[in-house]
This record gives structure tokens, sequence and C-alpha cells, in this order.
């Protein structure tokens, strides 16, 4: 990468594959954490997932309250049935802000980088964020949850906001 604090942006396919499992908490996931917490706050980011770093691995950031967290291997055990239609943006994405449907609340397994299994009930705004970045994962980003029609809709939206 030519500049350390360059998102990958859409459509690079690292964004479109599925990431692999971390079998093991390695050196250079150690170093890549903090290099991503970086990339997050320096694009005001509250999420971000490793391949948008370029890295296709199951690591995810979820910023919290006082400081973010780290989670490898990062799987949903439960979602609410009721779901929540808000606003969303993503990185790999500038400048479109789409509708999507998320659970209000999941259930979220993971490991720390420390090794220890995690479980984790993430309301509201965390629980968007951890299914986020758990689609990033899965290779799927907001414009493949977005509702198609809609999606168009919101694209001409964006040419209007820039003057066409
Ligand atoms: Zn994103």
């Amino acid at each position: 990468m030519a500049n350390p604090l360059t998102i990958v942006k859409y459509p690079q396919p690292v964004l479109l594959k599925k990431a692999k499992p971390v079998e093991s908490v390695t050196k250079d996931i150690v170093h890549l954490i903090p290099q991503m917490e970086k990339i997050m706050e320096f694009h005001e980011g509250i999420g971000l997932a490793a391949p948008q770093v370029g890295d296709s691995r199951q690591i995810i950031i979820v910023k919290g309250n006082t400081q973010n967290h780290a989670f490898l291997n990062p799987a949903i055990l439960k979602k609410s049935k009721k779901q929540i239609s808000d606003e969303e943006g993503c990185l790999s994405l500038p400048d479109i802000f789409l509708k999507i449907k998320r659970s209000e609340e999941v259930e979220v397994f993971a490991q720390t980088p420390k090794g220890k299994a995690v479980r984790i009930v993430a309301k509201g705004l965390a629980a968007r964020i951890f299914q986020h970045e758990i689609d990033h994962l899965q290779g799927i980003l907001i414009i493949h949850r977005a509702n198609p029609l809609k999606r168009i809709w919101d694209s001409l939206k964006i040419y209007k906001n820039k003057g066409y």
C-alpha cells in the first residue's frame, strides 16, 4: 500500500470475498490491530473489518464509548426478530448512505486478540456495527443489503446532491 492509512474501496475484490478464519494470534495480527484502529480513527469510522485494509482475515474493530474493541472470528449466534431500519455508510463506499434493516440486538461469539473466547450481547448502534463488520467478512456490503429499487433511487439522490 502506498499510503498506510488508505482504505480499500469498492469494487476491489478483497471486499467481495469471504475472509479466512484466524487460526492463531500471530505477531502480524498483534501489529495489524492497532494499525486498523489508527486507520478507522483517521477516517472517523465507528467500525472496521480487515478486508477494508486489504487483509482477508476475520478481524474486526468496533468502536466503543471509551475504547475500541478488536475481535477475531466473530460470528452471530442469535439475532433479535425486531429489526430497525437506519441509514448506514461504509468507509469502502464513500458518499453512499443507505437505509439498512438490522436486528436490534445480536449475540456474537468471538475471540479477543489475547485468544480468549467471548460472547457479547450488543444492542442498538453496537449491534448495527457488529452486523455491518461481520457482513464485510462474508464479502457483503451495504449495497448488497439495501432494497434494489431503493438503491437505484438513492444513487440518483447522490447525483442530485452533487448538482446533476
Ligand atoms: Zn463497511
